[in-house]
């Protein structure tokens, strides 16, 4: 198989499944217990969020350990309820509908930019907004789901109030994410109950899930990855990027290659005349393995919302796109494979549309 749909989960980093196994067996007792193995169990997850907030240069009371993004995206917006709460159309739906649910007029506002994209990969400005924020007494939060191990980070040269990251972006488990708030930002709990993550989210600690996330930041940061993506992955992208637009008739970029405009590990496309549906199953059917628009909004005929504001509302751009994005373990190989059957399965779609090529 050529997986290319790193961004919307990564396998699990061997590391990461061997931490979590003898995890399984060594430190599954409560972590909140007073007990020896309750203690065995929390300093696991001391170690973790140490090790995050050392990478994302904050301190590690800053750390909150919750279920995933959409959970620490959730909060975020939920604790500036009755607030005006600004996004940016690119954002996550676990921010933009969050954001419909809990926004209002009041004062002081949240702006809520994500630093990199999912879809396209597309880099905003955040620093210039966290400088707006401020000016206007307001706060900065910034989903970095997909910017963690891409490219270096810190939230303090960033100057943001609240971060959001997910383990299963870098080689962690599914269901287990962070979220940063800066000491003295305002926050409510979005899950009420025990006194764990000090009384910020209840329910006992995920201490498998936990070990996890740590043992895929400290292959992260040993392997320094973001050097890697900035020249192996980059690389790997930008020649697939390159030879399509050369070889596929009716082919345009949805990402800007240009370093500081995109993530080096997505790239998205759009072949005229060729849904992006049919592209993903015909490359499927051949074991390459794509996603269009976000995975998150598979089943989901609308097109993506992504998609749609970038390119002025053109439906057809975002109903013809196809997303790969690669990992480290990407090679020449898996780009080669896709240069052996894309040209033939959008031949093959082209040919059966009605809709008619552009010159
Ligand atoms: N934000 C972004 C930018 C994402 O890419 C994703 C995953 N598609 C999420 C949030 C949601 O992450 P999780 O699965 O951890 O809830």
């Amino acid at each position: 198989m050529t997986y290319l749909d790193y961004a919307a989960t990564s396998p699990l980093l061997p590391e990461v499944s061997k931490a979590m196994h003898l995890a399984e067996q060594k430190f599954f007792a409560n972590a909140s217990a007073l007990h020896t193995p309750g203690h065995l169990a929390m300093n696991e997850i001391e170690h973790a969020r140490e090790l995050l907030a050392e990478i994302i240069g904050s301190n590690k009371d800053e750390i909150i350990f919750t279920s995933g993004a959409s959970e620490s995206n959730n909060t975020v917006i939920r604790s500036f309820e009755g607030h005006e709460i600004e996004t940016s159309p690119l954002e996550h739906h676990s921010i933009i509908e969050a954001a419909k649910v809990y926004g209002g007029h009041d004062k002081p506002k949240l702006y809520s930019y994500m630093l990199a994209n999912n879809e396209v990969g597309d880099i905003l400005p955040i620093k210039k907004i966290a400088k707006k924020a401020h000016s206007e007494s307001g706060f900065i939060h910034s989903d970095l789901t997909q910017s963690l191990g891409k490219i270096r980070l810190n939230v303090r040269e960033l100057d943001l109030d609240y971060a959001t990251f997910s383990a299963h972006k870098i080689g962690g488990p599914v269901g287990v994410g962070a979220l940063y708030v800066r000491k003295g930002a305002p926050f409510k709990p979005l899950i009420i109950g025990g006194n764990q993550e000090k009384k910020r989210r209840g329910g006992t600690y995920n201490t498998v899930g936990i070990v996890g996330f740590g043992a895929a930041l400290k292959k992260m940061k040993e392997l320094e990855s973001w050097k890697i993506y900035d020249t192996k992955v980059r690389k790997l992208r930008d020649g697939l990027a390159e030879w399509i637009l050369k070889k596929i008739p009716g082919s345009s970029l949805n990402t800007e290659l240009k370093p500081n405009k995109s993530l080096p590990n997505i790239l998205n496309v759009s072949f005229q005349a060729a849904e992006g549906e049919s592209i993903q199953l015909y490359l499927d059917a051949e074991g390459v393995i794509v996603s269009t628009g976000s995975a998150c909004a598979a089943g989901d005929i609308k097109p993506s919302h992504v998609l749609m504001a970038k390119s002025g509302g053109d439906a057809e751009v975002a109903h013809s796109s196809i997303r790969f994005s690669f990992g480290l373990d990407s090679t020449e190989a898996d780009i080669e494979k896709v240069m052996g059957v894309l040209p033939g399965i959008i031949n093959r779609l082209q040919k059966m549309s009605t809709v008619k090529m552009k010159e």
